[in-house]
């Protein structure tokens, strides 16, 4: 799935099961605190936090989440994903010279 179709499924998946009167702002707070459970999976991956099952924990689900919410967030202001990285990539290739 590249970054336009994970877009037009998030975009139909929030139309047709998810909360479709979400504002910029509730997209922002969930992306904090997807972003969160990276950090508390990875804790206890790496065992600085202590739990009875850590096997029960996906890191790959919990980056999958961010994922989700970036795109509903890109959706919500209207931006396309592979343009929001282009620009990323401009501003990397200028600051520390394109990859060859
Ligand atoms: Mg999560």
């Amino acid at each position: 799935m590249d970054l336009k179709e994970l877009q037009e499924f998030v975009d139909k998946w929030i139309k047709t099961i998810g909360e479709t009167d979400w504002t910029r702002w509730n997209y922002f707070s969930r992306l904090v605190e997807e972003v969160g459970e990276v950090g508390e999976v990875l804790s206890i991956k790496e065992g600085h936090k202590k739990h009875k099952k850590p096997e029960d924990f996906d890191l790959e689900v919990e980056l999958g989440d961010i994922l989700f919410v970036t795109s509903a967030l890109a959706n919500k202001l209207g931006y396309d994903l592979n343009k929001c990285f282009e620009k990323v990539k401009k501003k990397l290739d200028s600051e520390f010279g394109e990859l060859s």
